[in-house]
């Protein structure tokens, strides 16, 4: 089978590999759809270490089922799946909680063993889920990462309750869809602010009332103000960056919820105590999400209130997983989500 291979230099390669056999416990998937997401760039790009290689990339798919390893139930050859990004162990208390974002043991698809760019891919039964008929496989394939990764932020760490006023500070992938989430959940006002004219343009698409750009001399004025004078009550966090994380703390609204999603090794300030303190800011990392918040997104699309039909920006087929992947980095035309279609084309 065709497969996109991540060596070491980094260096990528579209290779012939074998036909991955299945064992017992594990399920054989044809991949009809992968995602392309920031930590496959920062993989080949040797930004992040990379425990396995070389490994077949990739976290994030969906397929058909085509073989169903000895001791599976609940699945069988030809259902239509979503895969979860990791496989995890199934034994600590985040697992036993159904967190599979906090799994400290967690193996993620496409680092530590392969992954989704690939024509196959065998994983545990635990890493596959059900995907309705009315979910295509592009956005079978996102969900478990870019949507529900969202739905975690926006409904259990912000809580964001309707008639709420939210700044989201970032709007690329994640970022684009607790725009929708956000919108979803009854929030009155949604500031959207990005650093690209072309992803504020996405955003107000997704149902942002107010764009800020913020490449603009005082963007925290600009915030309050767009939040009615006295900041948004919950700012969301999607850009990784220092200076965003404190634009966040800075703006939002005395006794607001600041929740951080974007991953990055920059350090951010918290600023004096008494404004900290006194202002009774929350600030909340947000991290993966629990496998009944997966199944609420499956839910919310299946049943036609979440719309996926603006999230993927760029389809590709595998052979071209290295140009995908430069158009992400590069942010070319300014991608939400791009994905490979290994199978022959819908
Ligand atoms: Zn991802
Ligand atoms: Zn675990």
């Amino acid at each position: 089978m065709k497969a996109v291979r991540l060596h070491a230099g980094p260096e990528i390669r579209i290779e012939e590999a074998p036909e991955p056999e299945v064992g017992p416990g594990q399920i054989r998937v044809v991949v009809r759809a992968a995602g392309v997401c920031g930590t496959d760039l920062h993989a080949a790009h040797g930004r992040l270490p990379v425990p396995a290689l070389p490994v077949i990339m990739g976290h994030e798919g969906a397929g058909v089922v085509d073989r169903v390893g000895e001791g599976v139930s609940g699945f069988r050859d030809g259902d239509r799946v979503l895969l979860l990004p990791s496989e995890t162990c199934g034994s600590c208390p985040a697992c036993e909680a159904g967190h599979v974002g906090l799994c400290a043991g967690a193996r993620i698809l496409g680092m530590a063993r392969d992954g989704t760019f690939a024509e196959k891919i065998v994983v545990p039964a635990s890493c596959v889920l059900a995907l309705p008929d009315r979910i295509a496989f592009e956005h079978g394939a996102i969900l478990a990462d870019a949507v529900a990764t969202a739905y975690h932020a926006v409904a259990t760490r912000a809580g964001i309750a309707g008639g709420e006023r939210v700044a989201v500070i970032g709007c690329g992938g994640v970022g684009h869809h607790v725009i929708l989430l956000a919108r979803l959940l009854g929030a009155k006002t949604i500031i959207a602010v990005d650093a690209s004219q072309g992803a504020l343009r996405r955003a107000e698409a997704a149902g942002a009332d107010v764009q800020v750009d913020a490449r603009i001399e005082n963007v925290r004025k600009a915030v309050r103000r767009a939040a009615g004078g006295e900041g948004p009550d919950v700012v969301i966090e999607y850009a990784g960056r220092r200076s965003s994380v404190e634009l966040a703390m800075t703006c939002v609204a005395r006794g607001g919820r600041v929740v951080v999603g974007g991953v990055g090794m920059e350090s951010p300030e918290l600023g004096p105590l008494v404004s900290f303190v006194g202002r009774e800011i929350a600030v909340l990392g947000s991290m993966g999400y629990t496998r009944a918040e997966l199944a609420r997104v499956v839910e919310l699309t299946a049943s036609g209130r979440l719309d996926l039909s603006g999230s993927i920006t760029g389809r590709y087929p595998l052979d071209r997983a290295a140009e995908a992947i430069d158009d992400l980095a590069n942010r070319r035309d300014d991608p939400i989500r791009l994905v490979l279609l290994p199978g022959p084309r819908p």
